[in-house]
């Protein structure tokens, strides 16, 4: 049987074209965009090679911006109009907003959710992501030199709908066609190529720089259904940051004096953290008011001083698989995610829970980025033959009228589509 290349209408006349589409990790600290490329998910890099884009824009005045890494810069300088971890607010009243006091820039209650008073006025939580939406945008159009088809865009499992109703919002507003948004555990799931793994439960573990997410999947005829999840909005990176350097001030037997000063230390605690997750032991330098700290730092001498963090994470996890009623050895394969499971401690816990090796091949920063990208390729049919990504059900069986006015079913209700009879 022949079969028919239906076009629809405002679509592509020509079949073969490729559609650029990319998967767009818009992150808490760090965002990411990923596009399907010779037959492989890649991130794109920026035009210094880097491919992360830290989720931050700081607005300088009179419609000019800066956003990533530059505003980044300007977050000590000018923290009321520099703004970070906009994803904390989407979506959200001023009075859901838990850590508004610990948040440098003033909150205010705008239409339909909390906002920014900047020196530009009022930025909804929408605006600001918009911006960085945009800046990935033109990234993904300056690597392909085309205009994007469109993007699936990764949230949190926990994004209710007014967060999700955000996120679509902000893309629109930044000229994306969003193709579907997924679930970061979903995505990362995917990325690991899991939905042609064998039906069965897998769980995800993501710690990332101040938010951690378990999430519990099961995959059902390629399907992934989320069955639970669990997290700790306040717990990441940034403090095994503050833990380390409050270990090296004591060790010292030292103080900080200033904002700007505890600033310092905890930046030189990140960069030893960093290099502790390959180095055995590292040297912690930081510049203080009152002269440069030195302090030698072994792994040891970190993971006990930051480990009540990690115990922290896993009774997250045992009471997610308790709510769910799951035992750690039915959990099949467990992806890690965030770029805080780079920690060899992280990874050895986790696995000790479960009891197997955690999945940690992908660089984890990454990997939901792939997994949205691969996810836009197929929703862009790219994707050959045989490898449509099967991710949702149909509610209701599908049917021909035949004579005398009965029907015959013919596409069973859940079956996941597309299908052919
Ligand atoms: P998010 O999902 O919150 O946007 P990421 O997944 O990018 O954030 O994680 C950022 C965190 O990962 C930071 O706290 C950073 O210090 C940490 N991180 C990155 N590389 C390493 C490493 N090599 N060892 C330990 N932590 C790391
Ligand atoms: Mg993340």
């Amino acid at each position: 049987m022949a079969l028919l290349q239906i076009s629809e209408p405002g679509q592509s006349p020509d079949p073969h074209q490729r559609r650029i589409a990319v998967g767009i990790d818009l992150g808490t600290t760090h965002s990411l965009v990923a596009a399907v490329r010779h037959g492989q998910p890649e991130c794109l890099p920026d035009a210094q090679g880097g491919v992360i884009l830290p989720s931050v824009v700081h607005y300088l005045g009179s419609g000019r911006r800066q956003i990533g890494a530059a505003a980044l810069a300007q977050a000590a300088e000018d923290p009321g109009n520099t703004i970070a971890s906009v994803k904390r607010l989407m979506g959200r009243r001023l009075a859901d907003v838990q850590e508004a006091a610990k948040l440098p820039y003033t909150l205010e209650d705008g239409p339909g959710m909390v906002g920014v008073l900047t020196r530009e006025g009022h930025k909804s939580p929408v605006e600001v992501s918009a911006e960085i939406l945009a800046t990935l945008r033109q990234r993904a159009e300056d690597s392909f030199d085309d205009l994007l088809y469109g993007a699936v865009i990764t949230v949190p499992a926990y994004f209710d709908d007014a967060q999700r109703q955000a996120t679509k919002d902000a893309a629109e507003l930044a000229g994306l066609k969003v193709l579907r948004l997924i679930n970061e555990p979903t995505a990362a799931a995917i990325a690991y190529g899991l939905d042609h793994a064998s039906e069965g439960l897998y769980a995800v573990y993501d710690l990332g720089g101040g938010t951690f997410d378990v999430s519990l999947l099961r995959l059902a005829r390629g399907v992934f259904e989320v069955v639970a999840t669990g997290g700790d909005a306040q717990l990441g990176g940034d403090d095994f940051d503050q833990a380390l350097g409050d270990w090296a001030l004591a060790r010292q037997g030292r103080e900080t004096r200033s904002a700007a000063d505890r600033q310092r230390l905890r930046a030189a605690a990140r960069v030893a953290k960093e290099a502790l997750s390959a180095a055995e032991a590292v040297e912690l330098r930081a510049e203080l008011d009152d002269g440069v700290l030195t302090q030698r730092v072994e792994r040891a001498e970190f993971e006990a001083c930051t480990k009540s963090l990690v115990d922290r994470t896993l009774s997250v996890v045992r009471r997610v698989l308790r709510d769910a009623a799951v035992a750690a050895d039915e959990v099949q394969g467990v992806v890690m995610v965030g770029g805080s499971t780079r920690m060899p401690v992280v990874r050895a816990r986790v696995s000790q829970l479960f009891g197997r090796e955690v999945l940690t091949d992908l660089n984890p920063d990454e990997v939901v980025a792939l997994g949205a990208a691969v996810q836009a390729n197929a929703l862009a049919g790219n994707a050959p033959d045989g490898e449509l990504l099967l991710l949702d059900v149909i509610p209701l069986s599908l049917g021909l009228e035949t004579m005398g006015g009965l029907v015959e079913r013919i596409v069973e209700r859940n079956a996941t589509f597309p299908v052919a009879k």
